[in-house]
């Protein structure tokens, strides 16, 4: 069984910006993300989130998990809705987030095709989200201050409530 240590809010690696990776290597990383997101049922996950400052995300459409590696938002609608976001980084609490209802990315997908994908509804505010954290944005900072203060202290509370430790949320996988 393998361990896998899921960062949490305050681990200076969310704030850092990732870097484009190389295709095995970014292939490994995404393997593993889906492992993670199928194990514990997360909407998604990326790399710096595992401490791995790479471009990686992967997220849930529908019934399949879409990896990709260096991926970059094409477009974006001009259309926004706020829906409840959570985060496994900021776990114990959801805020409403305004963000485009639908995107198009690109990216090398796990087969190592370049490719170029339309979403709608969850799967393109999922994405977007993944790919904000390649960018060390959190979803916290799309919010007032007010709402964001009431975010940390949920989630700092959800902390002290569970017992998880500073450093993040043990995850044992499956070999
Ligand atoms: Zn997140």
């Amino acid at each position: 069984m393998s361990v896998v240590l899921i960062r949490t809010y305050g681990d200076p690696i969310l704030r850092e910006r990732c870097e484009v990776v190389a295709y095995e290597d970014g292939k490994k990383t995404a393997l593993l993300l889906e492992d993670i997101v199928r194990a514990i049922g997360a909407a998604g996950m990326s790399a710096p989130q595992i401490g791995l400052r790479q471009r990686v995300i992967c997220f849930q459409n529908g019934d399949v998990i879409i990896s990709l590696i260096n991926p970059k938002l094409s477009a974006v609608a001009s259309e926004e809705a706020e829906v409840d976001e959570g985060c496994w980084s900021l776990l114990g609490t959801l805020a409403p987030v305004s963000r485009p209802v639908s995107c198009e990315v690109v990216g090398t997908n796990i087969e190592g095709q370049e490719v170029s994908i339309s979403l709608q509804g969850m799967p393109a505010r999922s994405c977007q989200h993944e790919i904000d954290h390649l960018n060390g944005v959190l979803f916290i900072d799309l919010l007032s201050e007010v709402k964001r203060h009431l975010v940390l202290k949920k989630h700092r509370k959800f902390k002290i409530d569970k017992k998880i430790r500073a450093n993040g949320i043990r995850i044992q996988l499956r070999p």
